[in-house]
């Protein structure tokens, strides 16, 4: 029986999920999408030196290669062309929804009610939650904020009507972003001040551009491409996703090569002191970067940190005392990673709202689905295997797990599909007692935590998560006759 489907967003992942329905012959499906554009974060943010820090060759669909990256390590601006071209050569363009942001979604007598935020609505009989993870800015809770006279934006917001050159920049925030945002900037600015709260180790990595004779190759042999793709999953299996879920003996050594890093590029040992960390290497994010260290050593270039007292019309006054009198402020303060699929109200069976399920904390079941949601499916949900890795290969394996669900109703097995509570709850127990031995809680504040301290993360190996993805396990399920 045909049935409909609702994308919501399209990123990567929704845009992953209508392609794989297409290519099972479903048309029937639209791709909500609250901006104006497709690409997620790669639309979102546009802040100067953004480059993802997977590998161009890993950073891409499975099924959809690239060969002529520019770089080892992509820009945003590359990266969205890719998704642009993506969406242009498997016809998603008719599918998308745009400036059409889904208030609502209620399963009501068997099929999905949505309500968009113009006052149209759809019924579907799935939906497909692509909304991201690190989405909604987090402004942080500085007093004086809004006093500031100059230029004032999120970077992922960046206002790209103010001109940076030759100008005083204040940037709050040393996380992925802000590391990239400085040596992107030092020299046009006059000035860059760096406000740190909390020192970062860094994983020198270093940026080469593909030649015109590599770009070749890869173009014309998919067999190279694709090594190379296998080459770069794999090493990040083998040494990363171990390190951070309990393999001590790599986690050594990204310590070490971090350590080292600092040691050899900050001579200054004032600097170095202020550079250096109090917690384990990946605690938080590892950054990636060997432009950051030489930046902060340019002499227009200062590192404050002594604490944001609070912000004034004319700069920030750090709580010695100083003002840093600047003329514009960015705020590279990270994302509220944990506000999974909201604002939207999803109401489940029997009027259960996500928003009481997730009252407490946001638990999925193998990150993909929710008790009392049936035909309701996430992607890059709760506790998906995110941090430094292809989050491609991660939305690959879940679409296509999700997808051996929808067979079941698509098929006539059953009428809808959902975890059931029991098993949720052991998925989740489970993974609760695994976190105690990650490196995420080992001392350490970072968007992977949760208001209950808890990482949103995936606390088991990347092959448990493979082979956990392989197939569904039905008696986890509610199967609705
Ligand atoms: P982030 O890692 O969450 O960093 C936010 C920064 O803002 C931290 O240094 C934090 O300090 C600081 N901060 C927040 N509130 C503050 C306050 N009130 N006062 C002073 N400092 C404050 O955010 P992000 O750098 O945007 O990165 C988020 C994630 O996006 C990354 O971890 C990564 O997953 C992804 N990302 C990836 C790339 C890439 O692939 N290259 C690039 C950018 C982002 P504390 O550390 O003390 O909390």
């Amino acid at each position: 029986m045909r049935k409909r489907f609702a994308i919501i967003g399209a990123g990567m992942s929704g845009m992953l999920a209508a392609i794989k329905l297409k290519q099972r012959g479903i048309e029937d499906f639209t791709i909500y999408e609250k901006a104006a554009g497709l690409g997620g974060t790669w639309r979102d943010n546009t802040y100067p030196g953004l480059s993802c820090d997977v590998p161009s060759h890993v950073y891409a669909y499975s099924f959809e290669l690239k060969g002529d990256w520019t770089c080892r390590f992509s820009p945003g601006a590359e990266i969205q062309g890719y998704f642009e071209g993506v969406a242009a050569k498997y016809g998603l363009t008719k599918h998308f929804r745009f400036n059409s942001e889904i208030a609502r979604a209620e399963y009501r007598d068997r099929r999905w009610h949505l309500s968009v935020q113009d006052g149209t609505t759809d019924t579907v009989d799935f939906v497909i939650a692509a909304t991201g993870v690190l989405h909604h800015p987090a402004y942080p809770d500085i007093a004086g904020l809004k006093d500031f006279e100059g230029p004032c934006f999120h970077s992922a917001r960046w206002d790209h009507s103010v001109a940076l050159e030759g100008k005083r920049v204040g940037i709050v925030g040393t996380g992925s972003t802000g590391l990239q945002i400085v040596p992107a900037i030092v020299d046009s600015v006059a000035k860059v001040k760096l406000f740190q709260r909390t020192a970062q180790w860094v994983l020198p990595l270093a940026n080469p551009a593909y030649s015109e004779d590599e770009k070749a190759m890869y173009l014309g042999s998919p067999e190279r491409l694709r090594q190379s793709y296998d080459f770069w999953a794999q090493r990040f299996v083998d040494t990363f996703a171990r390190a951070v879920v309990g393999d001590q003996n790599e986690l050594q050594k990204i310590e070490d090569a971090c350590r080292a890093n600092l040691e050899e590029n900050v001579p200054d040992l004032k600097l170095r002191r202020k550079l250096t960390p109090n917690y384990r290497a990946a605690c938080k994010r590892l950054i990636m970067s060997d432009t950051f260290y030489p930046a902060m050593q340019k002499p227009n270039a200062e590192l404050l940190t002594d604490g944001i007292g609070r912000i004034e019309a004319a700069g920030v006054r750090t709580k010695d005392g100083m003002l840093h009198e600047l003329d514009v402020l960015v705020l590279a303060t990270g994302f509220d990673g944990h506000a999974f699929v909201r604002p939207m109200e999803v109401v489940g069976e029997g009027g259960r709202r996500l928003a009481d399920a997730w009252a407490v904390a946001n638990e999925a079941y193998r990150s993909v689905a929710v008790p009392s949601f049936p035909n309701f499916f996430m992607l890059v949900g709760p506790n998906s295997p995110i941090g430094n890795f292809s989050v491609i290969m991660i939305s690959e394996l879940q679409i296509d797990y999700i997808l051996q669900l929808v067979d079941l109703v698509c098929d006539g097995k059953c009428r809808a599909v959902a975890p059931n509570a029991a098993a949720s709850a052991r998925f989740n127990a489970a993974l609760r007692e695994a976190m105690k031995g990650t490196v995420w809680v080992s001392g350490c504040k970072s968007w992977y935590l949760d208001r209950n301290g808890n990482p949103a993360l995936w606390p088991w190996s990347f092959d448990r998560f493979r082979a956990e993805m392989q197939k569904p396990d039905l008696e986890d399920f509610d199967l609705a006759a």
